[in-house]
């Protein structure tokens, strides 16, 4: 029985994982979700959120994973997502002012506001934010 899967995570500018991997723990629009080897066949909307990636050495991956789509067929994953970053790569000020911005909007609520994709950005801006405490 196989006892790993072939991960590829790929945004609009980059390949950001490509490999062997244990599991994966990331949510969907449904809720959380987790794969291991054997999982059924799978077409996932992706929520912004931090994903874990056990690789085949055991060992814990954090990275931000946005908006996105996730594929799972025959132990193969394909994660499309609109952005992703590993926690070294988080401008975490940058995530602070976005946060601002998308609590201002929120907040105000001036006519012809997009609240679903304000509600995103918020989202997307706190998730990169939790990485600051993460290891
Ligand atoms: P902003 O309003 O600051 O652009 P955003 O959430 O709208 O934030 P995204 O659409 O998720 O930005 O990402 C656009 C590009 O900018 C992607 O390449 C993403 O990796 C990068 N990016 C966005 N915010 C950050 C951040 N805080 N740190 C590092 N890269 C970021």
């Amino acid at each position: 029985m196989s006892t790993s899967l072939k991960l590829t995570i790929i945004t609009p500018e980059r390949k950001l994982y490509d490999g062997e991997i244990k599991s994966i723990n990331t949510e969907t629009t449904e809720g959380h979700i987790g794969i291991l080897p054997k999982h059924a066949p799978i077409i996932a909307n992706l929520k912004p959120t931090v994903t874990v990636i056990k690789d085949n050495k055991g060992e814990v991956k954090r990275l931000f994973t946005s908006s996105g789509l996730m594929k799972v067929e025959e132990d193969n994953i394909i994660v499309l997502c609109d952005a992703s970053e590993w926690k070294e790569e988080i401008d975490f000020n940058r995530a602070e002012k976005a946060k601002e911005r998308a609590e201002n909007r929120l907040k105000n609520r001036e006519e012809g506001l997009d609240v679903n994709r304000a509600e995103i950005a918020l989202c997307r801006a706190l998730v990169r934010l939790k990485f600051k405490d993460l290891l």
